[in-house]
């Protein structure tokens, strides 16, 4: 079903299609261009970003904020969001079960981004985007395809904090993403 951003807001808002939503603050639907070339998805909302309602805030965040500086794009020019939009208690990994009842939240958002490439960060994107038989050591570094969308995946900057010796996987990823997007002209203003 296609939906408006207006509609799929209030359809998150709302929904208590899995356990989740009894333990978070509130849903974080994600952030950033609407329009975005490049979206981003993580594994689900922490303790920050359940208490401020955004994606990726924190020391990850921060990381991240300076990944995607470092192959020249400003985090407000993509979309960044998670499989998840509730807090999983204690920040635990979301359940099989309570990512695929997100899904339809996520494939919404897919569609109305519309973008020309997604960035999977870390193991459980990979799960809900590729399938539960992809790993992310194994496939980190590959480009998939589903539809028009190219897809990449790489470590999740949380993982790349408890272990910078990942670092320079991710680094490589990046690259690879980076010229993805110039080869499909995205981003004339910031790419050459
Ligand atoms: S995690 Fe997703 S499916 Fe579960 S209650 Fe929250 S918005 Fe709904």
């Amino acid at each position: 079903m296609r939906v408006s951003w207006a509609q799929l807001a209030d359809q998150v808002s709302g929904c208590t299609a899995c356990a989740l939503c009894e333990g978070c603050i509130q849903k974080v639907l994600g952030q950033g261009d609407p329009k975005a070339p490049l979206m981003l998805i993580g594994e689900g909302p922490g303790e920050q970003e359940d208490k401020r309602g955004e994606a990726f805030v924190g020391r990850a965040g921060e990381l991240l904020t300076n990944m995607l500086a470092a192959i020249d794009l400003p985090r407000e020019r993509v979309y960044i969001c998670n499989a998840v939009k509730c807090r999983p208690p204690q920040n635990r990994t979301p359940r099989p079960d309570e990512l695929d009842a997100c899904r339809p939240h996520l494939l919404r958002q897919i569609a109305l981004v519309k973008p020309k490439v997604i960035f999977l960060l870390g193991a459980t994107a990979v799960r809900v985007m590729l399938g539960p038989n992809y790993r992310i050591t194994q496939c980190r570094g590959q480009w998939y395809q589903r539809g028009d969308i190219r897809i990449m995946a790489t470590f999740h900057p949380a993982a790349l904090l408890r272990d910078p010796r990942r670092k320079h996987e991710t680094w490589a990823d990046l690259k690879m993403v980076r010229k993805e997007l110039l080869q499909q002209g995205a981003y004339p203003d910031l790419l050459s």
